[in-house]
């Protein structure tokens, strides 16, 4: 028989990724809500099929759970630094980006010790009852008058290699997950981003034994490097995201399609290795090439013959097809957010834009047709309506205290960080756009 738990929260939050983990770190020291996240792993796991040798972080320690709002916050990266006994090891160690092994080290160090984080459970159904939500587990039921939702994303695969994934053929997040062995055998990696590069780097480094030949197959026009300038930055601030959510949405469109670059590009630390690398194995041991860097191609069609894959490469700038063969292909192809299908019953209930994306206030908020004392945030589901700094870790913490703020009622954080260097646009219009 299914148990039900009596208490009725203030907040459920569906799944625990760093996101809505920083929401739980903010919200432990506030004894006036009643929260718990919801986690359907046994214990914390940060994207862990790529968690790689040599993968380093695209953000700043300091963008942490909790220090762009709450530095005073037990969970903080210094914090972790300093109870873990490492913080002088840490300051001489000069790092000026970590191993995501760290920050998922520090990020799970974090969960366990939250009361609000519930392991184990995955939430199956929710249903809205008029007045507070009904969550289905595996672990009973639980009520809610308030959901953030935080499942993150789920591979996504060009379309004509899905009829053959498994073994051979299976998406970056797989890479990690279990034993390989790439011995003799012709790897191809599809996808120029930042996986694609960390995946290179590791089967050039045989870290799955030595491959007989790597193609790097990238629909961008070169291999191309974030864009981590100062001023880019900017982006990634709450003074832009201000200006940002009242803009039209053929205007923000046009802006994120512009930034790509800023979070879709592979570090310059990933892109010198990987150059230096090849240098040295090509131009200075002399090794026979068996790499090769494949730009501005995308993948169009793949075929299975006798085991081994033949795939149909565009090139965009012979404006040619390409026949490519390998026996490994890796799809490097990036995430997309579906709608978690545990709201099913909620979809219909949700005002969604002509794209069928969710229409959220400034706050994070679902626009929905249910009580306004039920809310519904979204968490890492709204670079349409909030901008590039959506999906990263940049905001989040500022982004868990307005969700918090909005919740109370009241302001429980100071989310005012001053002033950006760029004045976007004036004060009196970022006024008039967001109550338009
Ligand atoms: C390899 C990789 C590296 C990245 N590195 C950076 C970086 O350096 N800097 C940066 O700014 N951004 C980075 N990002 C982007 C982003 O910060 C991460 O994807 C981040 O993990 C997103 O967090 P999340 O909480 O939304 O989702 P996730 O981390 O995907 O977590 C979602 C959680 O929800 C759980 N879940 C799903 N459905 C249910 C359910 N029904 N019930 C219960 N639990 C459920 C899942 O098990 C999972 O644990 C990276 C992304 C990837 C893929």
């Amino acid at each position: 028989m299914e148990r039900t738990n009596n208490v009725k929260l203030d907040l459920a939050g569906i799944g625990v990724g760093p996101f809505n983990l920083s929401i739980a770190a903010l919200l432990a020291p506030k004894q006036q809500m009643n929260a718990t996240f919801f986690e359907s792993r046994d214990s914390f796991a940060w994207h862990p099929g790529l968690l790689l040798d040599n993968t380093n972080m695209q953000t700043m320690f300091l963008k942490d759970l909790v220090s762009a709002v709450c530095p005073e916050n037990p969970y903080s990266f210094l914090s972790y630094l300093v109870k873990n006994k490492k913080f002088y090891r840490f300051l001489s160690a000069e790092l000026n980006c970590i191993s995501r092994h760290e920050f998922s080290d520090y990020l799970a160090w974090a969960a366990h010790q939250l009361n609000n984080v519930q392991f184990s459970t995955r939430v199956e159904h929710v249903e809205y009852k008029g007045d507070h939500f009904e969550l289905e587990t595996n672990q009973g039921v639980y009520h809610a008058n308030n959901l953030c939702i935080g499942t993150g994303k789920v591979p996504s695969m060009p379309e004509c290699a899905t009829p053959f994934i498994g073994d051979r053929v299976f998406h970056a997040a797989e890479v990690g997950l279990r034993e390989r062995d790439f011995t003799g055998k012709r790897v191809a990696i599809i996808g120029g981003g930042q996986s694609g590069a960390d995946i290179f780097l590791n089967v050039l480094r045989s870290k799955w034994g030595k491959v007989a030949s790597l193609d790097w197959i990238s629909r961008r026009s070169n291999f191309q490097p974030l864009d981590e300038a100062s001023f880019t930055n900017e982006f990634f601030t709450p003074d832009y995201v201000n200006a940002f959510v009242g803009l039209p949405a053929s205007v923000k469109s046009a802006e994120v399609t512009a930034q790509k670059l800023t979070s879709d590009g592979v570090t310059q630390k990933a892109l010198l290795e990987i150059y230096q690398e090849l240098y040295h194995r090509f131009d200075v041991l002399k090794e026979d090439k068996w790499v090769r860097l494949l730009p501005h191609r995308t993948l169009e069609g793949m075929k299975d013959v006798g085991g081994q894959y033949h795939m149909t490469i565009g090139n965009a700038l012979s404006r040619q097809n390409e026949l490519h063969q390998a026996d490994i292909v890796i799809l490097a192809t990036g995430f997309k957010a579906p709608y978690p299908a545990c709201l099913d019953s909620i979809l219909p209930l949700l005002d969604l834009d002509e794209h069928n994306r969710y229409q959220m206030t400034p706050d994070f908020e679902l626009k929905w047709q249910g009580a306004s004392s039920n809310k519904i945030f979204a968490v890492n589901a709204g670079m349409h309506s909030h901008g590039i700094a959506e999906p990263q870790l940049s905001l989040m913490a500022w982004r868990s205290a307005r969700i918090i703020n909005r919740l109370a009622g009241k302001p429980l954080y100071d989310i005012d960080s001053g002033k950006g260097m760029i004045e976007w646009i004036s004060p009196a219009a970022i006024e008039e756009l967001v109550e338009a």
